[in-house]
């Protein structure tokens, strides 16, 4: 049965590999596999995160508050903005999608960086909309404003910190992009990993509140990544009240759940928690760029959770991370996006401990 035309030619999105898939196809025990392949926060669960899902699961059977009530106020709180600024979704994903559906058809094109997180690309593509990306990998301002002049797309992506390359554009560069674009084109500024940017270097730390004065641009952001609950899918979008009415038209009900909105509550109470899950990571990513430096391995400086390595010529980046998931140690390979690349997720010491022995044993 034929579906949708424009539903036939897209690619699905690729996951990271989940462990049960190593499990199954190369027979390795699950406590030996490492996953740095989903950019989550390998802290693990926050405990006391943890303790209120579980005060909760009693509350199974209704569902969950629709107006969201407690989280918007928990969120409005620390962005400093307003509840009625703010949209909730399943992960930040979802929040894309409505972005998409609100404002996109096959009339309109949408401009991001040459590599860049894929969903835009694919929810633009569900609406039939063109894709046209800049030249570079990095966001760069004057790519930016160049292709908005020639083609004037209805929406411009910019995610910094970048997944998956992992730089940042500055603040005052966003900026730029947002002030050359008129009021018809949306701007999205994905921060996914800003929590980390944030941490590193403060010209490249953007708050919502940064961005409020500016009825078309809105900023997304998740619990997946600092705050550790990426298995409980909670996303949001913060901008100014009748940007956040339009896409709330496309937002269905109940779209998360009354567990999800009780972990990310508790999960916001807690910044010592999120200030550990960077120290931590702080600490770890200077074992792999001093990993990269002493193994001739070129990387992209990080502001995110995750780094990534380029290849040399003469190395393939499949053939890598192939050899390392026979191995039990699941990482991203960055070849779907024109890159002889790896994006691997730094993870625990002791993770991190077996990634280096194994990439040795695979890479000459
Ligand atoms: N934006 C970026 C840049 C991401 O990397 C991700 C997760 N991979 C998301 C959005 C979506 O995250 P979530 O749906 O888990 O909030």
């Amino acid at each position: 049965m034929k579906a949708n035309k424009i539903i036939e030619t897209l690619k699905n999105y690729e996951a990271g590999k989940p462990i049960e898939l190593v499990v199954r196809e190369f027979g390795i025990a699950p406590e030996d596999v490492v996953k740095l392949a989903s950019n989550e926060n390998p802290k693990g669960t926050n405990p006391a995160v943890l303790k209120a899902i579980i005060d909760s699961a009693h509350k199974a059977h209704l569902y969950p508050d629709d107006s969201m009530y407690a989280l918007k106020e928990a969120l409005a709180k620390r962005y400093a903005v307003e509840p009625n600024e703010i949209i909730i979704g399943a992960g930040s994903d979802q929040v894309l999608d409505f972005i998409a559906r609100a404002f996109l058809n096959e009339q309109s094109s949408v401009l991001m960086s040459q590599v860049t997180f894929a969903m835009y690309e694919i929810y633009a593509k569900q609406l039939g909309a063109k894709i046209i990306r800049t030249p570079s990998y990095q966001h760069r301002v004057d790519e930016f404003i160049e292709a908005y002049q020639l083609h004037h797309p209805k929406i411009v992506y910019i995610c910094t910190p970048n997944n998956p390359t992992g730089d940042a554009i500055s603040k005052a560069d966003v900026l730029k992009i947002i002030e050359a674009v008129d009021e018809e084109t949306l701007v999205v500024v994905d921060g996914a990993y800003m929590e980390y940017a944030s941490a590193k270097d403060d010209r490249f730390s953007i708050a919502p509140k940064d961005l409020m004065i500016y009825p078309n641009v809105i900023y997304l952001g998740t619990f997946s990544k600092a705050y550790a609950l990426g298995g409980m899918r909670i996303g949001y979008g913060i901008a100014p009240h009748a940007l956040i009415q339009t896409l709330s038209k496309v937002r269905p009900p109940f779209n998360i759940t009354t567990l999800s909105m009780v972990a990310a509550v508790e999960a916001l109470k807690d910044q010592d928690f999120v200030h550990d899950s960077i120290a931590l990571h702080s600490q770890e990513i200077e074992r792999y760029e001093a990993f990269a430096r002493d193994h001739g391995i070129n990387y992209i400086d990080s502001y995110t959770n995750f780094i990534t390595y380029i290849l040399r010529d003469g190395q393939s980046s499949t053939q890598i991370a192939n050899r390392l998931l026979e191995k039990g140690v699941i990482i991203r390979d960055l070849a779907s996006y024109g890159m002889n690349a790896l994006r691997i997720t730094v993870g625990t010491p002791i993770q991190n401990d077996i990634f280096f022995r194994k990439y040795l044993e695979v890479a000459h």
